[in-house]
């Protein structure tokens, strides 16, 4: 009985996120809208925050890292302009929520995480949806993914100094990239289309995000 009402209380959130937090800052797209009032976001936060799964702000996951702010996942995923025959690179599988989000929105997802136990958290956390078309794979994502190149989409979902000459690589023509792009502190959003004709960057908004690792992203 406890656990249905908590479930109801979740719902009635995750419509309040949605309504109040996604769709009156301007993101309209049902499909994306739909993805949001569909996923438990509450299943991916560890224990201790699940009362503020569904506010407006990043929550720690452990080891030093955050599942992003609803709007900006939102926002992210929108970008992407998903039309669900996309197979997607995730680049900060995290908890695995914009995965689910990403697996719910189109046809195959790869999501790769440079620390084993997020990798462990994220699949655990999925395991509640069932999804048969994602796939976790542990290891350097500012490498990209050679193994399962070429993407239609690409994500990066941690702050990039740049985005890496084999990662463009990897991106399908026409293809999209979004990804935090900028200092170690603050980025800006990008938007990056590919095309015959060659890459348009779109500017968003600036954004913080906890950085990128790796070959190809901040050292320190
Ligand atoms: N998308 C996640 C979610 O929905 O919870 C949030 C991701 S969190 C903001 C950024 C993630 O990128 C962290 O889990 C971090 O460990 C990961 N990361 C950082 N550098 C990486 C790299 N080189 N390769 C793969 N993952 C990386």
């Amino acid at each position: 009985m406890k656990r249905m009402m908590d479930e109801d209380s979740f719902l009635k959130a995750r419509q309040n996120m949605v309504d109040s937090q996604i769709n009156q800052r301007g993101i309209h797209d049902g499909r994306v809208l739909k993805a949001f009032r569909k996923i438990p976001r509450h299943l991916f936060v560890p224990e201790k925050y699940i009362s503020q799964a569904y506010s407006d702000h990043p929550l720690p996951i452990g080891n030093g890292q955050t599942i992003s702010q609803p709007y900006i996942v939102a926002l992210m995923t929108a970008h992407l302009d998903l039309n669900g025959e996309e197979k997607v690179l995730e680049i900060g599988t995290g908890s695995g929520y914009q995965t689910a989000v990403l697996a719910f929105l189109t046809k195959e997802v790869h999501s790769i995480e440079v620390i084993p136990e997020l990798s462990d958290f994220a699949n655990k956390n999925l395991q509640h949806l069932n999804f048969k078309n994602v796939h976790l794979h542990v290891g350097d994502g500012s490498l990209g993914n050679t193994a399962h190149a070429p993407f239609d989409r690409i994500i990066i979902t941690a702050a990039a100094p740049d985005i890496p000459e084999l990662i463009v690589e990897q991106l399908n023509s026409p293809g999209r990239l979004v990804a935090p792009v900028g200092g170690r502190w603050r980025q800006t959003l990008e938007v990056w289309k590919k095309d015959g004709k060659g890459i348009e960057i779109e500017k968003i908004l600036p954004v913080v995000f906890v950085p990128l690792r790796g070959e190809h992203g901040w050292q320190e």
